[in-house]
């Protein structure tokens, strides 16, 4: 009788045993449902977490912003190697005029640019012969290069003005500089020995473009334009550095 009942006993633990499994297994399908289910219908945990406006969810980034804005950058600085001659005289490289050879051959021998009156503030074109102002300005570099040090002398940093054809004003007309670099007329500059009316940028821009990587005082680097436009114009005179 002890036996059957120890037997008995024993099979009721066994039961009980299996009926906490079977309730534990229970437990566990219905926690994973429910986790399930708030995983689905409630926002992601970060939002939650990390969002400082939890109620106005802040909108994903547009997808258009920061490409465009490398866009932009890269026509910044992808400019072309090449530009629209802006003169006659003037190549399609920038700060790059044509020699007296290909000038001739081109039958360009009247350089002109445009001018103002610092007095009666007329506008005008004026005119330079090539032949003949290139020869002043070769004639006065091959007789005072030595003496000028690498450094501009102060008549190209300050250049004498011409006399007004409107108001007879002396010392009164300047070249008119075009405000985009690439325009910037350089021969009729030189012809009329005006690179001084330039400013330290300009200059700087023409000696860039042409592979001089100086920078220094206005006089160092308006010296270096006199000389490399005369050697553009003509590569086997008395203009090298
Ligand atoms: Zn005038």
């Amino acid at each position: 009788m002890k036996t059957i009942a120890k037997i008995f006993r024993s099979q009721q633990i066994s039961l009980n045993k299996t009926t906490v499994t079977f309730s534990h297994c229970l437990c566990r399908l219905f926690l994973l449902l429910l986790l399930q289910f708030l995983h689905q219908h409630s926002p992601p945990y970060n939002q939650l977490l990390y969002s400082p406006h939890p109620t106005h969810p802040t909108p994903p980034p547009s997808r258009h912003g920061p490409i465009r804005r490398n866009r932009r950058k890269f026509r910044e600085s992808g400019k072309s190697d090449t530009i629209p001659p802006p003169y006659s005289w003037a190549t399609n490289q920038r700060a790059i005029i044509h020699s007296l050879n290909t000038l001739n051959s081109k039958q360009i021998f009247t350089i002109t640019g445009d001018v103002q009156c610092k007095r009666c503030e007329r506008k005008y074109e004026m005119e330079f012969d090539l032949r003949e102002k290139f020869a002043q300005v070769g004639a006065f570099i091959a007789l005072h290069k030595v003496a000028m040090h690498d450094r501009a002398p102060d008549i190209w940093m300050n250049p004498v003005l011409s006399t007004c054809k409107f108001c007879e004003q002396e010392n009164s007309v300047k070249p008119i500089i075009a405000p985009k670099k690439k325009e910037i007329n350089w021969l009729f500059l030189l012809l009329g020995q005006f690179l001084g009316c330039c400013t330290l940028e300009q200059l700087k821009y023409f000696c860039k473009h042409n592979k001089i990587h100086r920078t220094g005082a206005k006089d160092r680097v308006l010296y270096l334009t006199y000389l490399t436009l005369c050697r553009q114009l003509d590569s086997t005179g008395p203009f090298d550095r």
